[in-house]
């Protein structure tokens, strides 16, 4: 049966008013409607933030001890781990991903649980050694009520990575899913109702972005807005946000360079490579977007990868024979062909894909194959633009100087990588690579301990480890007279 979503806030189970305008979630895989989610208004959003600040300033969750603000988040994560096959279908269903990659997801999204109840247990303040009789010390607070506005590419594990951390911190929160994938958020907030979280503190509102998420952008009593998504929207949070100067965290687009040096191992270069562009369908921020490989094995690689790439398997998320699933939406698909057009007519030669998917039923859901162009000019849109899709452009370079110059060509810098069996060779141009996440003969691993995040117009701060809770505190300095004598300043 078709489920009709709903916003949670205060505790409360509740509708949009705005019934006759709802929001029909599909399967990307068959196109068939597997849920309805409220359209809710500027108003009830307000409402919901109203709710998040009057919790926030209650001290029912910010007074609490970090012990207990910790047993709560274990529970959440033990809950996921009860439902783990229950959120990974719903996942496959919503998203159109594969199955393997929605069990990493939900893994990882109650792994970052426990992580942030584990740090939160560890930060301390700091303390200072100035002249007597002074004692200077830092301490850390909630930053207060979070809006936190997450994509459609990793619809829970993107929720999670600003949840645990909001929450640990003492913060109350809003979010709001994408329109597209709002379905296993919504279940994770039915597990944080269950293991009783006070009302109040955890709020999920449905909806457009232009409204509810711009309605939290701008809100003067939002302290913090956490946003995962393009650049261009970023850019537009950021303006919002300067009504009452609230603190930003931006996680947004890519154009990852994946350079291979002639001395890598081959084998591993191709496989990893592969895996950096086509894992999720190459709906994936750090995708490996810019394959550079150096002179002498560029033909070899590129003969080696488009042979691999064209023998990929795509198809539904839920068939174990596909190895990667479909594009998430229909404006997505054809976003993405349209950027094959667009390389076609720039000049760039494709040597596979290229084309929707329509055979063995593959016509009922968004399917791409997997798509390699060459003779590509650095200049051209497929090269500087995120394209979001399975889509590769493999360029020649010659040495370390050149493969610096193009790994930073775009505007973006989020991820990257470099392939050599010389270390340091590899570390030199990693070092040189300016973006945030960075491998060196692998791709794409993350870890919950360490920062995610870029530099350029990649974004603004970092998710995850001790990083991705500094956006969610405040520090404050606490400045102690020990001799508490008149100055005699004016004497
Ligand atoms: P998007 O920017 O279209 O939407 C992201 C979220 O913002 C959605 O919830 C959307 O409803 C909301 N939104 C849209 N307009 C808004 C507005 N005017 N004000 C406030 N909120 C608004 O992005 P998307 O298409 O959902 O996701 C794909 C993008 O996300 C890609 O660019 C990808 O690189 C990026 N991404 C980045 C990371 C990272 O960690 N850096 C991770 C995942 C995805």
């Amino acid at each position: 049966m078709t489920k009709q979503l709903k916003n949670y806030i205060n505790g409360e189970w509740t509708d949009s008013s705005q019934t006759d305008d709802r929001n029909e979630v599909l399967n990307p895989a068959t196109q068939e409607v597997i849920a309805y989610a409220p359209r809710t208004t500027k108003e009830e959003t307000e409402e919901a933030i109203r709710v998040a600040r009057e919790t926030y300033e209650s001290g029912v969750w910010s007074d609490l001890t970090v012990h207990e603000r910790a047993a709560y988040l274990d529970r959440i994560a033990d809950q996921i781990d009860e439902h783990f096959e229950e959120l990974v279908d719903l996942e496959v269903a919503n998203n159109g991903k594969i199955k393997a990659e929605a069990e990493f997801d939900i893994g990882d999204a109650a792994e970052c649980f426990r992580y942030y109840s584990g740090l939160i247990r560890t930060v301390q303040g700091e303390t200072y050694e100035v002249p007597e009789p002074m004692q200077a010390m830092v301490v850390r607070e909630p930053v207060g009520v979070a809006g936190l506005i997450v994509p459609w590419n990793l619809p829970m594990l993107m929720a999670v990575w600003k949840l645990a951390p909001a929450l640990a911190a003492g913060n109350t929160v809003v979010l709001k899913p994408a329109e597209l994938t709002p379905v296993t958020t919504t279940r994770l907030f039915e597990l944080i109702d269950e293991v009783g979280v006070p009302k109040g503190v955890a709020n999920l509102v449905h909806g457009r972005g232009s409204v509810v998420g711009q309605t939290l952008a701008e809100s003067d009593d939002v302290d913090v807005v956490s946003f995962t998504g393009s650049t261009d929207v970023g850019k537009g949070i950021m303006k919002a946000a300067t009504g009452n100067l609230k603190k930003v965290s931006l996680e947004l687009g890519g154009k990852s360079p994946n350079i291979i040096f002639a001395d890598a191992k081959f084998d591993v270069a191709v496989d990893m490579a592969l895996f950096g562009i086509f894992f999720g369908a190459g709906q994936v921020c750090s995708a490996g977007s810019r394959i550079l490989v150096e002179e002498p094995i560029y033909d070899r690689f590129v003969e080696a990868f488009s042979k691999r790439a064209s023998e990929i398997r795509v198809g539904p998320g839920n068939d174990p024979n596909s190895q990667f699933g479909a594009m998430t939406s229909e404006k997505q698909m054809n976003r993405v062909l349209e950027y094959i057009e667009i390389g076609k007519k720039e000049g760039a030669t494709l040597v596979t894909g290229g084309q929707r998917l329509t055979e063995n039923g593959l016509d009922r859901g968004f399917f791409i194959e997997p798509t390699v162009f060459v003779d590509v000019d650095n200049d051209m849109r497929i090269v500087q633009e995120e394209i979001f899709g399975p889509v590769v452009t493999i360029q020649p370079f010659n040495g370390e100087k050149e493969a610096i110059e193009l790994a930073n060509s775009t505007d973006y810098g989020l991820a990257g990588a470099v392939f050599s069996q010389d270390p340091a060779k590899a570390l030199r141009v990693i070092k040189k690579v300016r973006s945030g996440i960075t491998w060196v003969n692998t791709y794409h691993p993350t870890y919950n301990e360490a920062p995610w995040g870029g530099y350029k117009q990649s974004g603004i701060g970092r998710s995850l480890g001790t990083y991705g809770l500094d956006d969610f505190q405040e520090v404050k300095q606490i400045n102690i007279n020990l001799e508490v004598e008149p100055t005699g300043w004016f004497d």
